[in-house]
């Protein structure tokens, strides 16, 4: 058998379809966010990050910052084991009653990660239902396609934010067969909302299970960083809410919150929660200097909002096509794959910008796009900036186009 020549082949496939994946390595500095150093094979370079994740720039936060350095002298470097063989620190724990209130349920439940809190929280509940079925948004995150497919149960896929569609799907249901309703509250590849209260309404309607991913919305909206769902006042018809925190809240980690009894199943049955490592103490201080800090300060995701709606202006302005949204996330639209490798080259070659380009499969083929993060630390000059590349970009890839078509 020739291994390694099967693995070269589908990567030579990846390259020719433009999907290869190349990192650009950069080093963040404290009280420099959004600039990074970027060490190009020409040396180091200042170059402007414009599509962090980090939304809010708490990974450089002081008190984040102090939470961590204080419980690292205190308490060392790792967790010691899995939450039930000596992992469970009083860290954790407070951290859990901090995200409990943050969504005003019953409980909370720690994960190593929003990608293992989707998959083990989502493969344990439906685990222990008989004969459940799952109504799936066609825009869900792999973590939530992963967590599915564990459980081998029956997956219906509604069209993205289609309610009419989703309540077609649940009548085909007997109303007495266990239902849970999968989606997001913030899609981060389009920059929309779901409709929760509608969904909410469909769920008691027919009998379903609540499960929402609020990984892009978590210290973001809502009067105290709760999310999509707190800002809109529906979080308490929502079962279980999921997050990160290691978006907005600049740390890492993942969590459900919900009432008791979910968040006991997950604990009991969960196999990405039992059988892992957990969250070291540092981490889950950070995380909770992090949660509690935006829960009372307003000023960075004011400003975010500020900057988020500067930016849009000022592209449409430019004429440059991006998708309208109600959020954060503001995608340019670019439809080729390789004509969006290029422009996100030319930005950082030519204008120290650095934009990932976004392909397929993370969104489908033909809507290949730069996904623009403004934060609350980008300029004016900077947007300014960023928006007169974003133009000699387009126009330096269409040159190219059609001199080679031409
Ligand atoms: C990033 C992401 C996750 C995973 O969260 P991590 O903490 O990065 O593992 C889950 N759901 C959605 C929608 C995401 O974008």
């Amino acid at each position: 058998m020739h291994y390694r020549d099967q693995f070269k082949n589908r990567l030579n496939q990846l390259k020719s379809e433009n999907r290869y994946r190349s990192f650009v390595e950069l080093e963040r500095h404290v009280g420099r966010h959004p600039y990074a150093t970027w060490n190009s094979p020409a040396g180091p370079q200042d170059v402007v990050i414009w599509c962090s994740n980090d939304y809010l720039g708490m990974g450089q936060h002081p008190a984040v910052i102090d939470a961590m350095q204080s419980a690292i002298v205190h308490s060392g470097s790792g967790a010691g084991g899995t939450r039930n063989i000596s992992g469970t620190s009083t860290a954790i724990v407070e951290l859990e009653k901090a995200l409990a209130a943050l969504h005003h349920k019953s409980r909370a439940l720690v994960l190593t990660s929003g990608y293992v809190a989707n998959e083990a929280s989502i493969s344990a509940l439906a685990g222990l239902l008989d004969d459940v079925v799952i109504f799936s948004d066609e825009m869900n995150h792999a973590s939530i396609i992963s967590g599915i497919r564990y459980v081998r149960c029956e997956k219906v896929i509604f069209r993205h934010n289609d309610c009419v569609h989703l309540e077609t799907l649940l009548q085909a249901q007997p109303l007495d067969r266990p239902k849970i309703i999968i989606f997001e509250s913030v899609y981060s590849m389009d920059g929309d909302t779901s409709p929760i209260a509608e969904i909410a309404d469909l769920a008691q309607k027919y009998n379903a299970l609540t499960y929402l991913d609020e990984v892009h919305a978590v210290g973001m909206y809502g009067e105290q960083g709760g999310g999509v769902a707190q800002m809109r006042g529906v979080a308490d018809r929502i079962d279980v809410i999921q997050g990160t925190l290691g978006k907005a809240f600049g740390v890492v980690g993942g969590y459900i919150a919900a009432d008791d009894v979910i968040c006991d199943a997950v604990r009991s049955f969960g196999s990405g929660f039992i059988f892992t490592t957990a969250l070291p103490p540092a981490l889950a201080y950070g995380a909770l200097a992090s949660v509690q800090y935006l829960q009372s300060s307003t000023i960075e995701r004011d400003r975010q909002k500020q900057q988020a709606e500067t930016l849009k202006q000022k592209l449409r302005r430019a004429n440059l096509p991006i998708l309208e949204g109600d959020t954060h996330i503001v995608p340019v639209m670019v439809n080729d794959a390789d004509n969006c490798t290029r422009i996100c080259q030319f930005l950082l070659n030519e204008h120290q910008i650095y934009v990932q380009p976004i392909n397929y499969p993370t969104v489908p083929k033909g809507t290949e796009r730069l996904r623009l993060t403004p934060g609350p630390f980008h300029s004016d000059r900077m947007i300014d900036d960023l928006v007169d590349a974003l133009q000699s970009a387009f126009s330096h890839v269409e040159a190219e186009t059609s001199q080679q078509t031409g």
